[in-house]
């Protein structure tokens, strides 16, 4: 698919002279959700960091066509290929609206930046609400909504998600994919990495499987959900 927003082909990774990523080839089509799911320690932060620039990596990965081997990790953001790390990464003893204020740092235009503030607090009303409480008091499932709602603050195209339901409480994780569904719904294409096999394939268009630094399966995320190698490993054996 040579329209893909990302392409990566043979992507190499180490940590010293351990080789966490052996060659991962996927692509990320426009407006779609695409999920990396796999087993703890099968390299898909390492991926996402390494796609973000914050690890250095081998392998051809394009970005809008562009190689992403000459853009630096603030050049990724400006063109809207974004991370939202599995630690949320916030400053918890700032408050709510500096920590999204933050996402905009690099932003010039004072009147976009109050937009897209006003239309983060209308995606997440208890961002608004708390809009004054430091960032520290909040929820794991606000602080997912505060990481999320920061990233749209550079206003994304192609948003990575790093284990966004990760110690949530189940209500609170089928909030967290409301919101990753609603995010394709406004045009932002998701590139979502996740242990909880069967919610992200219930939202995704497409997914691959990751093991120990492979792609082991991909395909439509429909087809990966009623797969008997991914049910009987990922999704409970049903
Ligand atoms: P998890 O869900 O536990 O975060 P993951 O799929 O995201 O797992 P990674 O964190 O990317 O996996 O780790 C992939 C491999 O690289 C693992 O074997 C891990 O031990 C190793 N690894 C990760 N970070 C480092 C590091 N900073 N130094 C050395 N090895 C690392």
């Amino acid at each position: 698919m040579s329209g893909a927003l990302l392409s990566v082909q043979d992507l190499h990774v180490n940590y010293g002279r351990v080789e966490a990523l052996h060659g991962v080839s996927l692509e990320v089509g426009a407006g779609q959700i695409v999920s990396v799911i796999g087993p703890n320690g099968a390299g898909k932060t390492t991926l996402l960091s390494a796609l973000a620039g914050v690890l250095p990596s081998r392998g051809a990965a394009r970005y809008q066509g562009e190689p992403l081997s000459a853009l630096s990790v603030e050049e990724r953001v400006r063109r809207g290929l974004v991370l939202v790390p599995e630690k949320r990464e916030l400053f918890g003893s700032m408050t709510v609206a500096d920590n999204l204020l933050l996402g905009s740092y690099s932003r010039r235009s004072r009147s976009r930046v109050k937009a897209d503030l006003d239309e983060v607090y209308q995606r997440f009303p208890r961002l608004l609400e708390r809009r004054g409480q430091l960032a520290g008091t909040l929820s794991g499932g606000e602080q997912q909504m505060l990481a999320i709602g920061r990233a749209l603050m550079t206003s994304p195209k192609l948003l990575m998600l790093d284990e966004p339901s990760l110690g949530l409480a189940p209500i609170i994780v089928r909030e967290i994919f409301n919101i990753v569904e609603s995010l394709r719904g406004s045009g932002v294409t998701v590139l979502l990495v996740e242990q909880n096999a069967r919610a992200a394939l219930a939202c995704s268009d497409h997914g691959y499987v990751l093991e120990t630094g492979d792609v082991k399966l991909s395909g439509p995320a429909q087809a990966l959900a009623a797969d008997p190698a991914v049910t009987s490993a990922y999704l409970g054996g049903e």
